[in-house]
C-alpha cells in the first residue's frame, strides 16, 4: 500500500471517512497526522509481531536498555524514513493537497528526557533495529514530558507539556502484561524447610501498565519494542465497602499517590528535589521492567544460571540501579536461587554506563528512605554491602580508609555508583577522555579492583534521524557523488574527503547550507518577527543550559562584539548570526540568570540601528528534538565551549559535524576525538586542557579577579553586566551572575578561557572569508562524522559488552 502511490491514497482517503467521517476537503492537518500515523502503526504490526516469534523461536539473547528518558522527539518522518515510504507518501499526500512537513508539525514531540543522555537512548533504539539486533527499551510514559519552555520578558517560564493530551498514534496499551510493583512494607523472616524465607507484607500495590511503541528498523523488517510503562491503581473499589469509613478519602490518597509515580519527568538530572517520588518512580521502572524480562525469559523454559546467556540488563547511569538488588531479589526470593548462584547470576547480567563524573549528579539516597519504601530491596543492598566490605577488609585488613570510600552504604546514604560498579559485569563511559578520568580520578579505587569491568564507548547519534531526515539535500548529494552505500555503513563517508578541493561539489555543499539557513530564517521571522542575513555566519550553541556549558561565555564575548561595533563603527566585519537554545532546570537560578542575558542583550543588539546587521542575537525558545532538527542543518558554527573535563561525551557536537558545521571547542568529551580525526586544520581548538583544569582545582593559582582587572576587554563586560544603562534593567539583575564569576571564583574558567576564546573567534571569521576554504573543512567534517553514528557504537557494545550478534527473520 505504502509503495504505490495510488493504492495509498484511495486507502488513506477510506481511513479518512471510515474513522472521522470526513472527506479529504473536510480533513484538518492533524485529521491527515492521526489517520497517516495509524495506518503505518497498523501496518508495521505484522512485521512487529515476525520479529518477536523470531526472537522467541531462534532463541536469540536479547538486551534490555533501562532508561529513566528516551528523547524521543517526532516519529512519522523517521518512520517513514525507515520503512522506505518517505517518497510514495510525500507525493501521494502532495496530490491530496497536503504537504508532509505541514503534517509532521502536527505531532507532538515525545520529549520524554532532559538532554544528551535521554536522546542517547533514542538514538540507541534506532541504531538497535536498524542493525537488526534484538534490542529493546524500557522506560517510563510520562504522562508530562520536559517542560515546555515560553520566554516572557527575556525570562524563561515553565509550562506543563501535555504531550497526551490528543493521544499517541504510535503506542499499544497492554494491559494483558500489567505487573504488580510493591511499596512499603515489613519483611517477615522465618524458616522453612531449612532454608530462610522473606516475605514482605503490609505492602501497598500498584500495577505497572506497559505501552508498547514500535522501533521500526532501516529497511530491514526488524521491529523492535520500546515499552515504556504507566502507574496506575491496584485497589479494588468494591473492597472498599467493607472497610468503613475512612476509606473513600483513602481512596482518593492512594490513587493521587499511584498517579503521581509516572506523572512527570524531573527537569533535571543532577541534584534531584522530591526525593521520594523520584526513588518510587526508579523501582517502579526497575521493577515492573525486570518482572516483565523474566516472564519473557520463562517462556524459554531453561534453568536461572542460563539467564545471562540469554539476557543482558544494561543500565543508562544510576537511575535504573535497583535492577541490581531487585533481580537479587526475585531469583532469591520468587526463583529459589541461593545467594551466590543469585549473585553470580545479577553480575553476569547487568552492565552499567556512567554519563557524568559532576559530584552533584552522583546519586545518593537516604538509608532511612530506601529502608522504608522498599525494605525487602534495602535488606539486600545491605548484604551486598557488607559481603564486599568484607571482601576489601580481607584483601587487606588494614584498609578502614578504602573500605568507607568504596562502601555502598556509607554515612547513612547508598551511593548508586558504587552499587552498579560492584553488581555489574562491565563499566563504560562515554568518551575516551571521560573513561581515563572515571578510571583514573573518580573511581580510581573500584578501576584497581576491577580493571576488566572498565571500557570506553563513544557515544554516537543515528544518522537517519540527524542526517538524512534533518538534511534531506545533504543527503541526496552524499549518495549522488558516493553513492548509497553510506546509509548502511556510515563509515563510508569518508569517501566525501576526496571532494574537498572540487569547486562544483563545494559548491553545491555551501547552497545546500546557504538554503537551510533560509529555511531557519524564516522560521525565526515567523516566531520572532526577527530578520537574520542568511550569508552571515551562523554561529549556534543549542543545549542545556548549565554552568560547565558556558553559554555565558558566550554571550559575553557577543557584549564584546557588541562594544567593538559600537567604538569602530565603519570597520568591515563579517556579519554574525549568534543563535542560542537551552532549557534551564526550574529551580537552578544561575541558568536562568543566563537565559535573561541572553535575551536583554539580543534585544539591544538586535534592535540597535548603529549595529546595522553586523550582528544579531536570538534566543529560540522550546529546545527540544524537532527544534534541533530545524537548527543543526543550518549552522555554521557548532560552539562545543565546556571547561575541559566536565563534559562526559556530548552527542550535539557529533550532530552539527555531520551536517557540515565547524567546531571550536574545548579538548572535551568527545570533542577529543573529533579532532584525532580532523586535526588543527579542520575545527577551531581553544582553551584549558582538562589536566589544567584538574590542576587547579587541586592546587589553586587561579584568580579570576586578577584576570578581571588585567584585561580591559572582560573588565568592560563584566562592568555592564551590573550597571544601568549599558544593557539592562535594574542593576542588580545580573548580580547573581557577577557574583559567581568574581566573588566565588569562577568555577568554570569563564574568564580564564576568554581571551583564547576570542583569539580563536577572530580566527574563525578570518577563515570565512575564503568560502572555498570553509567548504572544504565543512566537506572534511562530513566525511568524519560517519565514525561518531550511533550504529558504529551499538556495534562495538553489542560485541564488547553484551555478546549478541544481528538476527536473521
Ligand atoms: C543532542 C541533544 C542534546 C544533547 O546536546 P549536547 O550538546 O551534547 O549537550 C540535548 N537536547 C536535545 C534536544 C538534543 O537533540
Amino acid at each position: 500500500m505504502f509503495n504505490n502511490k495510488e493504492l495509498f491514497k484511495t486507502s488513506f482517503q477510506e481511513q479518512l471517512v471510515s474513522r472521522l467521517g470526513k472527506s479529504i476537503e473536510e480533513a484538518t492537518a492533524g485529521d491527515i497526522y492521526k489517520i497517516l500515523g495509524s495506518l503505518i502503526r497498523e501496518y508495521v504490526g505484522r512485521d512487529w509481531a515476525e520479529t518477536n516469534r523470531a526472537y522467541k523461536v531462534q532463541q536469540e539473547k536479547q538486551v534490555y536498555y533501562f532508561s529513566m528518558e528516551f528523547l524521543i522527539g517526532r516519529l512519522l518522518g523517521n518512520n517513514l524514513l525507515n520503512l522506505g515510504m518517505l517518497e510514495t507518501v510525500r507525493e501521494g499526500l502532495e496530490e491530496l493537497g497536503w504537504n508532509l512537513e505541514e503534517v509532521e508539525e502536527q505531532e507532538p514531540d515525545a520529549g520524554l528526557g532532559n538532554g544528551g543522555l535521554g536522546r542517547l537512548a533514542a538514538c540507541f533504539m534506532d541504531s538497535l533495529a536498524s542493525l537488526q539486533y534484538a534490542g529493546h527499551g524500557c522506560g517510563i510514559r510520562y504522562k508530562y514530558g520536559l517542560f515546555e519552555q515560553k520566554i516572557i520578558d527575556g525570562h524563561q517560564v515553565e509550562l506543563p507539556d501535555d504531550w497526551l493530551q490528543k493521544g499517541n498514534v504510535w503506542e499499544e496499551r497492554r494491559a494483558d502484561k500489567k505487573i504488580e510493583v510493591r511499596f512499603w512494607g515489613h519483611v517477615k523472616v522465618w524458616e522453612e524447610n531449612g532454608r530462610t524465607v522473606f516475605d514482605t507484607v503490609d505492602y501497598e500495590r500498584v500495577w505497572a501498565v506497559p505501552y508498547d511503541v514500535p522501533v521500526i528498523g532501516y529497511g530491514a523488517g526488524h521491529v523492535n519494542t520500546l515499552r515504556l510503562w504507566s502507574a496506575e491503581s491496584a485497589m479494588d473499589p468494591a473492597k472498599m465497602r467493607v472497610e468503613g469509613q475512612n476509606s473513600y478519602y483513602k481512596f482518593l490518597d492512594y490513587n493521587r499517590s499511584v498517579e503521581s509515580i509516572s506523572e512527570f519527568l524531573y527537569p533535571d538530572d543532577s541534584g534531584y528535589e522530591g526525593k521520594l517520588l523520584r526513588l518510587k518512580q526508579q523501582y517502579f521502572l526497575c521493577s515492573a521492567g525486570l518482572i516483565s524480562v523474566l516472564r519473557t525469559f520463562d517462556k524459554l523454559k531453561l534453568p536461572y544460571g542460563k539467564l545471562p546467556e540469554k539476557v543482558a540488563i544494561h543500565i543508562n547511569d544510576t537511575h535504573p540501579t535497583l535492577v541490581i538488588p531487585e533481580l537479587m531479589r526475585l531469583l532469591i526470593d520468587e526463583k529459589g536461587c541461593g545467594w551466590d548462584e543469585a549473585w553470580d547470576i545479577t553480575t553476569r547480567t547487568v552492565s552499567y554506563t556512567n554519563h557524568t563524573l559532576l559530584s552533584e549528579a552522583l546519586e545518593k539516597w537516604p538509608v532511612g528512605m530506601v529502608r522504608e519504601l522498599l525494605p525487602r530491596v534495602y535488606m539486600i543492598i545491605e548484604e551486598i554491602n557488607k559481603r564486599f566490605c568484607g571482601m576489601l577488609l580481607k584483601g587487606d585488613p588494614h584498609s578502614q580508609d578504602l573500605v568507607s570510600r568504596m562502601a555502598v552504604i556509607e554515612s547513612g546514604q547508598v551511593k548508586m555508583a558504587h552499587l552498579a560498579i560492584v553488581g555489574s559485569y562491565s563499566v563504560n563511559g562515554v568518551a575516551g577522555l571521560h573513561t581515563e578520568l572515571l578510571k583514573n580520578d573518580v573511581m580510581k579505587p573500584f578501576y584497581e579492583l576491577y580493571p576488566e569491568r572498565f571500557n570506553n564507548k563513544t557515544n554516537g547519534i543515528t544518522h537517519r534521524r540527524w542526517l538524512m531526515h534533518a538534511n534531506p539535500e545533504l543527503s541526496r548529494l552524499i549518495s549522488e557523488s558516493i553513492g548509497t552505500r553510506w546509509i548502511s555503513h556510515p563509515h563510508q563517508l569518508l569517501r566525501l574527503e576526496r571532494f574537498k578541493d572540487d569547486a562544483s561539489f563545494r559548491e553545491r555543499v555551501m547552497d545546500i547550507k546557504r538554503g537551510n539557513k533560509l529555511r531557519l530564517a524564516s522560521y525565526i521571522k515567523q516566531k520572532q518577527g526577527i530578520a537574520v542575513d542568511p550569508d552571515s555566519i551562523f554561529d549556534v550553541q543549542v543545549k542545556r543550559l548549565h554552568g560547565y556549558k558556558r553559554q555565558l561565555m558566550n554571550i559575553l564575548h557577543v557584549m564584546f562584539l557588541y562594544n567593538e561595533i559600537k567604538d569602530h563603527p565603519s570597520a568591515e566585519r563579517v556579519p554574525r548570526t549568534f543563535i542560542f537554545g537551552a532549557k534551564a532546570a526550574p529551580g537552578y537560578y544561575l541558568a536562568k540568570s543566563i537565559i535573561k542575558l541572553i535575551n536583554v542583550v539580543a534585544d539591544a543588539v538586535n534592535k540597535d540601528a548603529q549595529v546595522n546587521g553586523k550582528l544579531k542575537v536570538l534566543f529560540l525558545e522550546n529546545y527540544s528534538v524537532s527544534l534541533a532538527e530545524k537548527i543543526i542543518p543550518a549552522a555554521n558554527v557548532s560552539e562545543q565551549i565546556s571547561t575541559a573535563g566536565k563534559e562526559a561525551s556530548g552527542t550535539g557536537n557529533m550532530k552539527f559535524m555531520m551536517n557540515g558545521a565547524l567546531t571550536i571547542g574545548t579538548l572535551d568529551g568527545a570533542n577529543v576525538e573529533m579532532h584525532d580525526m580532523l586535526g588543527d586544520d579542520n575545527m577551531f581548538l581553544f582553551g584549558l586542557r582538562s589536566e589544567e583544569v584538574l590542576d587547579y582545582y587541586r592546587y589553586g593559582g587561579y584568580l579570576a579577579r586578577d584576570v578581571y582587572r588585567q584585561d580591559s576587554r572582560i573588565k568592560r563586560v563584566m562592568d555592564q553586566l551590573v550597571s544601568s544603562g549599558s544593557f539592562c534593567c535594574h542593576e542588580q539583575e545580573f548580580g547573581l551572575i557577577y557574583q559567581s564569576i568574581l566573588d566565588h571564583n569562577d568555577e568554570f574558567f569563564v574568564l580564564r578561557d576568554f581571551a583564547a576564546y576570542a583569539k580563536t573567534h577572530a580566527a574563525m571569521e578570518r577563515v570565512y572569508l575564503d568560502q572555498g576554504a570553509w567548504a572544504s573543512k565543512s566537506i572534511v567534517n562530513i566525511a568524519h562524522a560517519g565514525h561518531f553514528s550511533s550504529d558504529c557504537t551499538i556495534n562495538r557494545y553489542a560485541s564488547d559488552i553484551w555478546g549478541i550478534r544481528p538476527v536473521t527473520l
